[in-house]
């Protein structure tokens, strides 16, 4: 296993918002979250404790994002390219295409 390099300097994406379904460990009620990119607590509508955690991967709120030819929209940040997480296909920017939301 390699060295992990964490990214230190989070920006709140200008504004930028992320969704996703989410559960609350409390009471178990599952809803769809629209929150600030940089958010990681959420409360939860129904019992009010700030336990909710998403369920799967965030999704940016937008109709324009890159995919790999596989289809899969979520890659590995490696230092000179980018790693599919679904087919584990090493690429770079130019050679992966915009797909639909
Ligand atoms: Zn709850
Ligand atoms: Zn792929």
């Amino acid at each position: 296993m390699g060295d992990v390099v964490y990214i230190n300097n989070v920006k709140d994406g200008d504004g930028a918002h992320m969704t996703g379904e989410v559960l609350c460990t409390n009471c178990k009620k599952e809803w769809v979250g629209v929150v600030p990119v940089g958010t990681h607590e959420l409360e939860c509508p129904h019992c009010h404790t700030m336990k909710g955690v998403f369920k799967h991967h965030l999704a940016p709120i937008s109709n324009e994002l890159w995919a790999c030819h596989c289809g899969n929209k979520l890659f590995f940040i490696l230092k000179n390219d980018i790693q599919c997480c679904e087919c584990g296909v090493i690429t770079n920017k130019d050679e992966i295409y915009h797909g639909e939301h």
